[in-house]
C-alpha cells in the first residue's frame, strides 16, 4: 500500500503487514507514524488524501472555541487509530481553498477521505466515546 510520510510528504510503498513494525520513511528516514495529528495545508493535502490509508480531517480555526475543546479528543483518537488511519488538521484560516473545495460551512467539521474521495462527514464536535464510535462505523477496513 502507499503511505504518505508526515514529514517530507513523499509516498512510501509498504506491505500492510509492516504497518505495525514502526516503519520509517524511505526518503527522509523519519517515522511514518508519530501518534499525533498532522497539520495539512493546500500544498500537501492531496498527497495524503489519495493515500491508501484513510485520512480523518479536522477542519478547525484558532478562534473557534468548540474546535479548541475538541482538539484533545482528536489527538487521543490519532494515538489510538494509527497506523491504520491517518489523522490530520486543516486550519481553515490558513487553507481557505481546502475549506471551499470541501464546502465547509461550520467548524469543526470532520471528514473521512479515502483514496481521494470523501466517504463520511460529521458536523460539530462529539465527546470522545461517541467520536470513536462514529469513526469505527465509518472508517473503511485497512488490510492487516
Ligand atoms: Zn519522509
Amino acid at each position: 500500500m502507499l503511505i504518505t510520510c508526515p514529514h517530507c510528504h513523499r509516498k512510501n510503498r509498504l506491505e500492510a503487514a509492516r504497518l505495525n513494525a514502526a516503519p520509517n520513511c524511505g526518503a527522509c528516514k523519519q517515522a511514518l507514524f508519530t501518534g499525533l495529528p498532522l497539520a495539512l495545508d493546500n500544498g500537501n493535502f492531496a498527497r495524503h488524501a489519495d493515500s491508501d490509508l484513510p485520512l480523518v480531517v479536522d477542519f478547525w480555526a484558532a478562534w473557534c472555541g468548540p474546535c479548541r475543546q475538541f482538539a484533545p479528543v482528536f489527538e487521543q483518537a490519532a494515538s489510538k487509530l494509527e497506523p491504520r488511519t491517518r489523522l490530520a488538521k486543516v486550519d481553515t484560516e490558513a487553507a481557505p481553498e481546502l475549506a471551499a473545495r470541501f464546502a465547509i460551512r461550520s467548524i469543526p467539521t470532520l471528514l473521512i477521505v479515502h483514496q481521494g474521495k470523501e466517504i463520511a462527514r460529521l458536523n460539530g464536535a462529539l465527546p470522545a466515546a461517541e467520536f470513536m464510535r462514529w469513526l469505527q462505523t465509518n472508517l473503511p477496513a485497512v488490510p492487516a
